[in-house]
This record gives C-alpha cells, structure tokens and sequence, in this order.
C-alpha cells in the first residue's frame, strides 16, 4: 500500500489510490491529434501525467507500470491542413509527431512505454463497433454508425451533464441519419481524397472517440486503474469514450480514476489554436530554458488553472539558477536520496507546488535527487545560465572577447572602459557578475 491519493470528481475529494493490479499498474492519456505545432497549453496535460507516471515507477517499479499516450493520426483537421499545404497526410503526420517528440523531450517528459498511432488501430475499431451494433447500443445509417445514447441508461452519469447541456453540444450537427440527436459517431463514410478504411459499413474513418476505446483495450485491457487528459475532454470524449467501452465490453467502468489538467491560459481565455493566442513549445524553447518551462508548469497544481505570463517564467528561472548554484558540486544521486516529504507531497494528489516548497528546504543530494525525480536540474549549471534567448543577438564569443577586454581594462586600472563594456553588455542582456575566479555571465531571460 502507497499512501498515493487522487481527486475523484464522482467522490468530490481525494481517494486512495488501489490498483487493479499492482503487477501492472495501467494508466491512458488521451495525446495529440498531430496537424500543427503543440503550444504550452498542450505542454500541460504532457508534463502532469509524465508526473504521475514517474511516481506511479517509484511506487510499483519500472516494470510494472504501463503508460499508454495515443497519437491522433487520423482526424478531418489533418486532412485540412494536407490539403492547405499541398502536403499528403502521412508528411503531415509523420513531420508533426517528429515536432511534438522534439518539443516534449526536451521538457523532460519521459517517452509512454506504449505510443500507439490510431490508424494502426482500425481492425480494432471496427471490431468494437460491430459489438455495439450487435449489443443494440448502435446502429447503422446511411454509411455512418452511431452509438446510440438511449441504449445506455447511465449515458451521462460519467460527466455529470443533464441532458440540456449535452444537447447544447451535439446540437452543432443534427443529421437525418441520427435517431436521436444526441447520439454520436463511430464510423462515417469518407469522400474522394480523404483516407478510407473497408469496413461492414463501407469505405470510411473511425469517428475521434472510438479510438482510446479501441487503444486502451488493446494495450491495457477491458478496465484500466487511471485515465488522464484536460479538462475540454471531460464532455464529450471521455463521456463517450465510457459509453462505447463499457457498452462493449460490458463493464461497469473504463478506468478506476480519472485525473483531468486544468487549462494554461492567456489573459484569462484558454490558449487554444483556434483562439490565436498560443505560443508554441518549438518557440517557448527558444526564449526560456526547456526545464523552466517545465518548473512553471509544475509550480500550479494540476488542478488549478496557470496563468501564462513572462513573470511566471522568470520566478522559474531565477529558482533554477539558485538551485544549480546549490548542486554544482554534487555527484550522481540515487532514488534513496529523494526526500521522504517530498514524495509525501507528490502522494497528495500529484500537489506539485508543495513538492516545489520543499525543495526550497532541501541541499545537497536530496535536493539533486528530488528536483532530477521532477524531470529538473537535469542539465549542468553551465548550459543552464549560458541558454541564450532567442532575443538576446550577441553570441558567446563575442562576450568572452569584451570580457577579456575589460579584464584588460581593469588590470590598466582603465576602470571608465571596464564599466562602460560592462553596460553595454548589459544593454545586450548580459550579465557579468564579478567573483573571486575573475568574472562570470549569464543572459539576462
Ligand atoms: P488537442 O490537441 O487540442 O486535442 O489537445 C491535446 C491535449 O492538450 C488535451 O488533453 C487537451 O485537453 C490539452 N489542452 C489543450 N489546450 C490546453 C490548454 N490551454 N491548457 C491545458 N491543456 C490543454
Ligand atoms: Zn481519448
């Protein structure tokens, strides 16, 4: 037994965390859909379940702990933006899980032990929506099939949403073929130039739900302990992504606990492609050291919501910096380092900002250990302070020559030049600080 609590929205508190099967512990986090660069919002559901899935390996051991992340690669956005770029779909795909690969590692997510692609999935799919079909909780119309929200007397339990508010949202696309105008897809038939699977039901693609359906059950079984995603999936992917697996598989649950991230947003709206105001991983990377992006995001609790600012960026890097200043010296550090208070904090609903406050207490090994068991310190104290922004032009050498410059200077107790090198590196944000072994620097972020 771990002492490990999670936030249930059913119970309204936190409730202790007992797996299925402590053998294998399963957790399914709902991944991108791969059309366009991830931004920061993106970042935050990627970086809490990393958390969680580091903690869970602590708890169970490596091996006994499976992650499953999807990617979406099949979706009418992607066909879009194939279509707009003059680009075939499988470059589209390919290109931007490449990018979002890129993005994530670098903030120190650990890779899903499982990765599956949906459109390797399409047998599955198609072999949960004949279940359904064959159950009565779907039918077949006009090349589409439906999940048919009346055959599930609990449809809307899962969300907690009356039947006003979910109508309000299957509203936006009542078609003849539906008998109800809540129900939704599973399977639609795809027009030329769109990609196309043979199934019972014709040429067509899976609808966006039925594939964590499919995906979950196939690499973690019927039922599974945690599933994970933001908050916008509550209604309604996870609702209907209950409804298909359940009905299906004639279960009363999909996953034991469901987590869901706060949003990241921009001057209180939600960063969000389609709002215009999001800033990507690719460019957040050039401006501000990937592990104080990932300390921002850690400093709110996942359930809370992070208000983006350049402030909240620069809190996490000047911390960095006095941490890195208090581990320079400190060799490798094993997991019996990591404070027994900080994991309590972890334990505690993931409450990462507590964590965070004990770390300000820790030196030494034990703050090395716990802040690397974070996913930081993870680089050394010199390419941390020597991360050069995008906006600052000047390079390192350039500095290194003004810098002997005015060693020079100084030692010809020219002390003018010596002063005026260093504001004018300071007006190119760079900052000399003077100490015993001669001078030091940084870019000022
Ligand atoms: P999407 O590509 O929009 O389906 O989003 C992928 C994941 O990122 C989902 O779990 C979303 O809930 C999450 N997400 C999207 N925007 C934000 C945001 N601004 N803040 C936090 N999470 C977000
Ligand atoms: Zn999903």
């Amino acid at each position: 037994m771990t002492d490990l609590k999670i936030y249930s929205a059913q119970a309204k508190a936190k409730i202790a965390f007992e797996p299925i099967d402590a053998n294998n512990v399963r957790m399914y986090v709902c991944g991108p859909t791969v059309y366009d660069f991830a931004h920061i919002g993106n970042a935050r559901p990627a970086i809490v379940f990393d958390m969680m899935f580091r903690l869970l390996k602590h708890f169970y051991g490596d091996d006994h702990v499976t992650y499953v992340r999807n990617i979406t690669d099949v979706d009418d956005k992607i066909n879009a933006r194939a279509k707009l770029e003059g680009r075939t779909i499988e470059q589209v795909t390919k290109d931007t899980t490449a990018q979002y690969h890129k993005d994530i590692d670098a903030l120190g997510v650990l890779r899903p032990t499982v990765e599956p692609f949906a459109t390797d999935h399409i047998p599955e799919m198609i072999e949960i929506i004949q279940s359904l079909i064959d159950k009565g909780n779907a039918y077949a119309a006009e090349g589409h099939v439906l999940f048919s929200v009346s055959s599930m007397p609990t449809y809307g339990d899962f969300s907690n949403r009356n039947i006003e508010d979910m109508l309000a949202g299957a509203r936006v696309d009542v078609a003849a073929y539906k008998r109800d105008e809540m129900d939704f897809v599973l399977w639609k038939p795809s027009n030329e130039g769109i990609p196309a699977w043979d199934s019972p039901w014709g040429a067509g693609r899976p609808g966006w739900h039925i594939e964590c359906s499919a995906m979950s059950k196939k690499h973690l079984g019927d039922t599974f302990d945690i599933h994970g995603g933001g908050l916008d999936l509550i209604f309604p992917h996870h609702q209907n992504e209950v409804a298909q697996s359940c009905c299906a598989n004639g279960t009363t649950f999909m996953a034991k606990y469901w987590m869901h991230n706060e949003f990241l947003n921009v001057e209180g709206e939600k960063m969000s492609k389609s709002l215009g105001n999001f800033l990507t991983i690719s460019d957040a990377r050039k401006q501000y050291p990937a592990e104080s992006l990932r300390l921002m995001m850690l400093m709110t609790h996942y359930r809370k919501t992070i208000n983006w600012s350049k402030d909240a960026a620069s809190e996490a890097i000047a911390l960095l910096n006095k941490w890195h200043d208090k581990v320079e010296n400190i060799g490798d550090v094993t997991e019996d380092d990591i404070s027994a208070d900080f994991i309590k904090a972890l334990s505690d609903d993931l409450n990462t900002p507590k964590a965070i406050s004990i770390l300000h207490q820790l030196d030494g090994n034990q703050l090395k250990a716990s802040a690397q068991f974070m996913g930081l310190l993870m680089e050394s104290k010199a390419s941390f302070t020597k991360f050069k922004p995008a906006s600052a032009e000047i390079d390192e050498a350039t500095i290194l020559k003004l810098i002997a410059t005015r060693q020079e200077a100084k030692r010809n107790k020219d002390w003018a030049l010596a002063d005026k090198i260093r504001d004018d590196l300071l007006a190119q944000s760079v900052l000399i600080k003077d100490g015993a072994e001669g001078a030091n620097w940084e870019y000022k972020k």
